[in-house]
């Protein structure tokens, strides 16, 4: 059956914050093509598939993978919406996977589900700080930096080169199944 998932995202920004969210995530997910509870998708908006990272010796009764033991998903990002004003950015972001129940390959007693028991994501952005750019710094717009439901919240990032306030996460993301 296809079923879908939500995810939604919300992040405080100061006025020197210039926050863009990144078009890739990961998402832990019950696999129902390898058949393994909790594995990690890596996702793309835009792509067709996910690619299910497992590790090979779990496999090798599957063609399909590459060298290091990724195979394709049917998961994807089927909608992908920011929002944002001056002190709020917001991502929600809905994936679409097929899925069928089953239990885990290697630990019979682990039953999968559509959400996952532990489910977790991780999400990428990059801040940029409006302070060193008016200050002439090249490098003003930051590197790419993620944040994830494991993290200890809330959350605060502050420019490394001027210590300014960029963004506070005050709680991980929602992970919330739809219909
Ligand atoms: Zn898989
Ligand atoms: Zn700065």
């Amino acid at each position: 059956m296809l079923s879908h998932v939500e995810i939604t995202a919300r992040v405080e920004v100061t006025p020197a914050a210039h926050f863009v969210w990144s078009n890739r995530l990961e998402y832990s997910h019950d696999c129902f093509v390898c058949r393994r509870v909790g594995r990690t998708v890596v996702l793309h908006h835009g792509a067709a598939h996910g690619l299910c990272h497992s590790s090979r010796h779990q496999l090798e009764w599957q063609d399909d993978l590459d060298e290091v033991g990724r195979h394709p998903a049917p998961i994807r990002i089927t909608g992908f919406d920011t929002a944002g004003d001056i002190s709020v950015q917001t991502l929600r972001c809905r994936l679409s996977f097929w899925w069928s129940p089953f239990t885990d390959l290697k630990r019979p007693d682990e039953r999968a589900a559509e959400l996952g028991a532990k489910r977790w994501v991780r999400l990428h952005y990059r801040v940029g700080c409006h302070t060193c750019r008016d200050t002439g710094e090249d490098d003003w717009f930051g590197e790419q930096k993620s944040l994830q439901s494991n993290m200890v919240w809330p959350v605060t990032s502050s420019c490394p080169r001027c210590r300014t306030e960029l963004v506070t996460m005050s709680g991980p993301p929602e992970i919330n199944l739809v219909g």
